[in-house]
């Protein structure tokens, strides 16, 4: 047939166009439907990077959720396409890109960001009555329509990646995981519904101030001040709406605010007292230089932004911020003072299985057996009883990338003294080979911008032609 000539149809139904965006499990393109015309956006995800056994049931099910739900609020899933290796999303294009491209350019005036907060929260509404969870808000998944309109995207397409949450903070283009909430993070088993309402609220402070308001270079500092979740409002914020962010805001999700009282919320429904709507009236006319984005669909709004230091800017994260932010780790001892250093880490640049087999090389030199191989695990077991028992030492592996790899290598059994000897002795110096940079190294020059990941770059959205 003609059109299996053609490299750019899809299943002869939909024309390729440009590239619109990457997330992390592939590419999303602006296409056309070659039998009515419309447009549409393909997101093209690679089968193996996502399904994950056990999961396979909920990613279904959501997913024939979301293709019968319609909500003008909410990006519509056309229909799911598969090829052996890939899976291909149909939805609704949204012509008018990223909300929070109007944000950078300032914050927005409080009319408006009621306006969109309001779309936003019954979009969500919607989903969770119907028991589909987000799970990742954040500013590339709120898209606006050609009317200005706010659309969320990839709603229930969290299922597919949901058993790896260490992704979390991997997947965020912009190289903040600032819209998770704390439990998320936390890795405590985890409420969908209270996470995304926690999303939401940091949406609406970012719609209001234009910055974030958990923020820090450092990813340690901002998943500590996420953890405090310590609200500081501007002082251009009505006390109505501070309230009301500090009820999502909350970091026990037990007693943080639903959605039915977001929507009881006199905020939210908008019953202002004379007063406030002098008020509101006044903070809608302030002077240019606040930088507040006048509308929604004007695209050259407003001068350049007062707020621009503290804007969503993106920041770098190094390979040892992921490392001790990955969810595979207990996160718990980040929050506490005085960290105990116990686990040597370090990154390599090459496949597991050149470090599995280094790994065992030293295990070989050193006269310890291999004891147990579970899934990144390997545990080092010496044959003599120490002082404290055999002694045993753990390395663990972190895929970040096929060709880049975290490793965390730790005592878990007898004595630390001899442990360290080993470690400073034989491991260290026989890991050479393969070790890009040591953790303890690259602290000593954590400044330094410029030693950051590779793969923050591989994360850095391209360009929107
Ligand atoms: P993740 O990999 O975590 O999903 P992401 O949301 O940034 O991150 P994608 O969902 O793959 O990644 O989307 C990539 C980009 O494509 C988005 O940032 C957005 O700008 C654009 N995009 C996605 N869906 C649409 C759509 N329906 N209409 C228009 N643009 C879209
Ligand atoms: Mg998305």
């Amino acid at each position: 047939m003609e059109s299996d000539m053609k490299p750019n149809v899809l299943m002869e139904r939909y024309e390729l166009g440009r590239l619109l965006g990457q997330g992390t499990f592939g590419k999303v393109y602006y296409a056309r439907s070659t039998v009515t015309n419309q447009s549409v956006a393909i997101k093209a995800i690679e089968k193996d990077k996502v399904m994950r056994t056990g999961q396979v049931d909920r990613i279904k099910r959501e997913i024939s959720v979301m293709k019968l739900a319609r909500h003008p609020n909410i990006i519509q899933l056309f229909e799911v396409m598969a090829t052996k290796s890939k899976i291909y999303f149909v939805m609704e294009y949204a012509k008018g890109g990223e909300l929070f491209d109007k944000v950078c350019k300032g914050r927005l005036k409080e009319k408006v960001a009621h306006r969109y907060f309001k779309q936003l929260i019954n979009a969500v509404d919607f989903c969770h009555s119907r028991g589909v969870y987000h799970r990742d808000i954040k500013p590339e998944n709120v898209l606006l329509d050609e009317n200005g309109n706010l659309k969320v995207s990839d709603f229930g397409l969290s299922a597919l990646v949901e058993s790896n949450q260490q992704d979390i903070i991997l997947r965020t283009p912009c190289g903040t995981p600032a819209y998770v909430a704390p439990e998320v993070i936390k890795r405590k088993g985890y409420d969908g519904a209270k996470a995304d309402i926690w999303s939401c609220g940091i949406v609406l402070f970012v719609l209001l101030a234009g910055y974030l308001p958990f923020h820090d270079s450092n990813l340690i500092e901002m998943y500590r001040k996420i953890h405090k979740a310590e609200l500081k409002c501007p002082g251009w914020f009505r006390p109505e709406v501070c309230k009301l962010l500090s009820d999502i805001l909350d970091p026990n999700p037990d007693t943080r605010i639903s959605i039915e009282k977001i929507k009881e919320h006199c905020w939210f429904k908008n019953e202002l007292t004379a007063r406030n709507k002098k008020q509101l009236l006044e903070n809608n006319t302030v002077s240019s230089s606040s930088s507040v984005v006048s509308d929604q669909n004007d695209e050259n709004d407003g001068p350049e932004s007062e707020a621009k230091e503290e804007s969503v800017v993106p920041i770098s994260i190094n390979a040892f911020d992921i490392i001790s932010l990955s969810a595979s780790f207990d996160l718990s001892r980040f929050f506490k003072d005085g960290v105990q250093k116990r686990e040597a880490r370090f990154s390599s640049k090459l496949p597991a299985s050149v470090i599995i087999s280094k790994i065992e090389d030293i295990a070989k030199q050193l006269r310890m057996k291999i004891k147990k191989k579970a899934a990144g695990l390997l545990k080092l077991e010496g044959f003599d009883e120490g002082r404290k028992g055999v002694l045993s030492i753990d390395a663990e592996i972190f895929e970040v990338t096929p060709n880049f790899h975290l490793v965390e290598v730790k005592k878990s059994n007898g004595d630390t003294l001899e442990y360290q000897k080993i470690l400073k002795e034989d491991i260290r110096p026989a890991l050479q080979d393969i070790v890009w940079v040591w953790q303890s190294d690259q602290q000593q020059q954590s400044q330094q911008s410029d030693q950051q990941l590779q793969i923050h770059d591989q994360q850095q959205r391209q360009p929107q032609s």
